[in-house]
């Protein structure tokens, strides 16, 4: 066959996937993960084959080493990828898991091309970016579409345009609508409408500044994406539209909304996807989002209060705990509740500061999160113990089911110096009731070595947690280095601490459970993950139904 023999694969070639780039201008957190998801969304909805890829500018080969101060929470992938927050919107929204094929960093690319080229790869070659670099990001761009089978790959672009770091990206984008022609790539850019108070106008300079820019680097968008946080008169989005060269059906306002799970129907009232389908030659497509219709209107509609209290590390920092504070909420949306979270600040906690401790009162429930390092742990064992104690609801989360273990311990078993090898650096204690994972013991590079990504755990059939999933058999995502030790397994259940959960090998212990308590699971992978806007996690679901009605809902 000539395609075999030109390397290629025949339904690869008579497939043809499309792809859509979204790039950013004006200023950086626009939203633009909300607008590639949403568009995702709505051609999903259409019953394509989508996914959606992020091709982030910085040098960090991921960001699993990067601080949540700086870049938020890592979101952790079923294949063990460890991503952007990005990737965990794009998964919210389009409910299909994303593959580490999807995430690409400038770190990861050079890396490549530097390995290739100490292994003589490209030997007698001067090695540059383009055609080198933009080469390699191009082919990763066209292996997540093909390997993943898709017909359309949305990918967005980390940072501005105009950054120094990002012209390698959007020179890929230039090649690849250049090679393909409008019928397979699309270009949207999302800007931004700034209001002057004084004026009582939004301005539309800075995007076509934007746009300006784009074309200098031979990008012209197909679609623009104006944010604002008023409402867009018409006539400045024929203004934007005549000024940056798009017809006005492709410039789309993007005015900030209560959920951001509204975005895809709002879109889709500009009709999006017909503009998109017909641009990419798509066919005739029919795009039903009427789940999203009846959970936003449920969403929109809850007015009443349940305030949680969340024990993490990096306080008020919402996108360092983004997952796990969306899937409280999607579990108070399945109950008509508002979520909010009061954040307990366990340094305050371990100083005795009254109006933090009071904290602890006033909260339904306490949900302590996942974390690194030993900053504020003592604090976050007194919120165990107090939960324990005064049956408060408590649901601990990878750093959180360990805290919970160390409480027991010190507390009812009476083993005072018991600790996590973590946080024990002078080695002090004889007992790591939580210990390095065996295979992890040895291992000294950072980057990408945790036990990660989605493994299978089984649980007990009398256990709290196999009732709220309705199966024994689930599959959860991890990301840490230290477990369990076993060899305190048999006095810790004898003294009503439940292993609820183990690897089928019965080596790791997955859940943990408190007896004789309303509710105090801990679990040693991240359930916040797998919590969907309309299909919230059973341990959140149970968590939050148990503060709402006294008892666990029932699965539906
Ligand atoms: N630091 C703990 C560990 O590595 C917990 C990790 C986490 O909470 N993600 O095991």
């Amino acid at each position: 066959m000539l395609f075999e023999k030109l390397g290629l694969q025949l339904d690869s070639v008579m497939k043809e996937p499309k792809y859509i780039f979204v790039t950013g201008g004006v200023c950086s957190s626009l939203g633009k993960g909300i607008v590639a998801a949403s568009t995702a969304t709505i051609l999903k909805s259409a019953g394509l084959r989508v996914s959606i890829m992020k091709l982030d500018p910085y040098l960090n080969v991921d960001p699993g080493t990067m601080s949540p101060f700086q870049h938020g929470e890592v979101f952790v992938l079923e294949d063990g990828g460890e991503t952007d927050l990005d990737l965990g919107h794009y998964e919210r929204f389009i409910d299909v898991p994303i593959s580490s094929l999807c995430t690409v960093t400038t770190g990861k690319v050079y890396k490549e091309v530097l390995e290739e080229e100490r292994e003589g790869k490209y030997l007698g070659g001067t090695i540059q970016i383009v055609p080198h670099i933009t080469g390699k990001i191009q082919q990763k761009v066209e292996k997540a579409a093909r390997d993943l089978d898709l017909d359309v790959l949305v990918v967005e672009i980390g940072g501005t345009v105009g950054d120094i770091e990002g012209e390698p990206f959007l020179e890929v984008i230039r090649e690849m609508k250049n090679t393909y022609g409008s019928s397979r790539v699309l270009t949207q850019h999302v800007t931004l409408l700034p209001y002057l108070a004084a004026s009582k106008e939004l301005k539309t300079k800075p995007t076509q500044l934007s746009v300006k820019e784009l074309r200098r680097v031979g990008i012209h968008p197909d679609i623009i994406f104006c944010r604002a946080d008023v409402k867009i008169p018409e006539k400045l989005l024929a203004k934007v539209g005549f000024f940056c060269d798009v017809p006005v059906e492709a410039v789309l306002p993007a005015e900030t909304v209560k959920s951001i799970y509204e975005v895809p129907l709002r879109f889709q009232k500009y009709n999006l996807g017909n503009l998109i389908a017909e641009r990419l030659e798509l066919g005739d497509l029919t795009f039903d989002l009427d789940e999203w219709e009846q959970g936003i209107h449920k969403l929109l509609n809850t007015k009443e209060e349940l305030v949680i209290g969340l024990a993490g590390k990096y306080n008020e920092l919402d996108d360092a705990y983004l997952s796990v504070i969306e899937s409280a909420k999607f579990a108070g949306f399945k109950h008509a509740k508002n979520v909010k979270i009061e954040w307990i600040d366990t340094e305050k906690i371990e100083a005795s500061n009254k109006k933090e401790l009071l904290k602890l009162e006033s909260v339904a429930g306490i949900i302590v999160p996942g974390g690194f390092g030993n900053r504020g742990i003592e604090g976050k064992i007194q919120v165990a113990k107090y939960c324990r104690e005064k049956k408060k609801p408590y649901l601990g989360l990878c750093l959180g089911s360990q805290i919970m273990a160390l409480d027991f311990a010190r507390h009812v078993l009476g083993i005072k110096d018991a600790d996590s090898e973590e946080f024990d650096e002078g080695h002090r204690s004889k007992n790591h009731v939580i210990h390095f994972i065996p295979e992890q013991r040895d291992i000294r590079k950072k980057g990408g070595t945790m036990r990660l990504g989605a493994y299978p755990c089984v649980l007990a059939e009398d256990s709290i947690s196999a009732k709220l999933y309705g199966k024994t058999e689930i599959s959860e995502r991890h990301r840490h280095r230290y477990e369990f030790n076993n060899s305190y397994r048999e006095q810790f259940e004898a003294a009503g601490f439940k292993i609820a959960g183990v690897s089928p090998d019965n080596e790791l212990v997955e859940v943990v459970e408190v007896k004789d308590h309303p509710f105090m699971i801990g679990a040693q992978y991240h359930p916040e993950f797998l919590s969907r806007p309309f299909k919230p996690h059973p341990l959140f679901d149970g968590f939050i139904a148990l503060l709402l009605y006294g008892f666990m809902a029932p699965r539906n």
